[in-house]
């Protein structure tokens, strides 16, 4: 393989000429406004190499890809007891699909899907106040990227806040089954919150890194999760973390991915690396159209998908 460093120079270089960059999300005004030529990617190895490109320490709005925090802090709070609640297949629909939800009782499909995190938000606030949970998130994300420069984007939380209707009416839907112990607008202020945590590719291949780790924390040999959890994470965001395109992902890529509509994704490659791309073009399933084609084109220099026996 040649040089890790060179390989992320040179597709970030691709990224820059590339003609076809997808579409920029508009539902709220600070991510309409994100400019469409942006591209970073960061890679973290399991021996402890950083290599950066492009805009790759440009903070951005991680979106959906904080599904996979608030997932792992919630099962932290109650454990296998969430799988009750929440489901761990493909949903094959779209994120925001109300449908699914009531042939299927309330259950979500998966934790990645809307109306499954927003189940995960729950457990996360239990007995607490909004304003605490959101704390307990963003210092989670802060000891797992070992950096205090993450922060929240409030302008982003509040542009959510005033256009969710949806997310609040499949947080609503939920109570009416019992799946949801809060008030909507509660759980909801703690998922808008969580989803507009501002990161570069820097921070979040560094917050992934328990995840390329069996569940441990490099920084201080600590673990996050145990093993098995770590892995059930991986296999969850293989086969859920990229809406109804994580079939492609894993066709294309092959490594256990989350994507946002801000155009992040985090990809993990256990006991290789954990990476973090960022485009804020979107293709037609809402994930990122560059971000893809990177992560792509990376698995081909390296042979990192999961599915290559040169990684084992
Ligand atoms: N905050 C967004 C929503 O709930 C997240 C969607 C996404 O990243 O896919 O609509």
């Amino acid at each position: 393989m040649a040089d890790l460093a060179a390989i992320i120079d040179d597709i970030a270089a691709e990224m820059a000429d590339a003609p076809d960059r997808g579409t920029v999300a508009s539902y709220i005004p600070p991510l309409a406004a994100v400019d469409p030529r942006r591209f970073g990617i960061a890679v973290v190895t399991a021996d402890g190499r950083e290599c950066i490109a492009g805009d790759g320490d440009m903070a951005f709005s991680i979106q959906s890809v904080s599904k996979v925090f608030a997932l792992t802090l919630a099962l932290g709070a109650v454990g296998d007891q969430l799988w009750r609640r929440v489901g761990v297949e493909p949903s094959g629909s779209a994120f925001n699909s109300v449908v699914q939800l009531e042939s299927e009782h309330g259950i979500p499909r998966n934790p990645f899907i809307n109306a499954g995190a927003i189940v995960v938000t729950d457990i996360l606030l239990g007995h607490h106040e909004p304003r605490e949970a959101i704390g307990e998130m963003l210092r989670f994300v802060r000891m797992l990227a070992g950096d205090d420069a993450i922060y929240i984007d409030e302008a982003v939380a509040r542009a959510e806040q005033d256009t969710g209707f949806r997310n609040m009416a499949l947080a609503n839907y939920m109570r009416s089954f019992g799946n949801l112990d809060q008030a909507a607008e509660r759980v909801l202020g703690v998922y808008f919150h969580h989803c507009a945590l501002a990161m570069s590719c820097r921070q979040l291949a560094r917050a992934g890194r328990f995840l390329m780790a069996g569940g441990r924390n490099p920084d201080t040999g600590h673990n996050i999760v145990s093993a098995r959890r770590a892995r059930r994470i991986n296999a969850l965001m293989l086969t859920c973390g990229h809406y109804d395109g994580s079939g492609e992902f894993a066709f294309r890529v092959g490594m256990a991915g989350k994507s946002g509509v801000g155009g992040g994704i985090l990809a993990v490659v256990p006991g290789i690396a954990s990476i973090a791309v960022w485009s804020p073009g979107l293709n037609e399933r809402g994930n990122s159209q560059l971000g893809t084609l990177a992560l792509e084109r990376l698995v081909q220099r390296t042979g990192w998908s999961i599915f290559d026996p040169r990684v084992f």
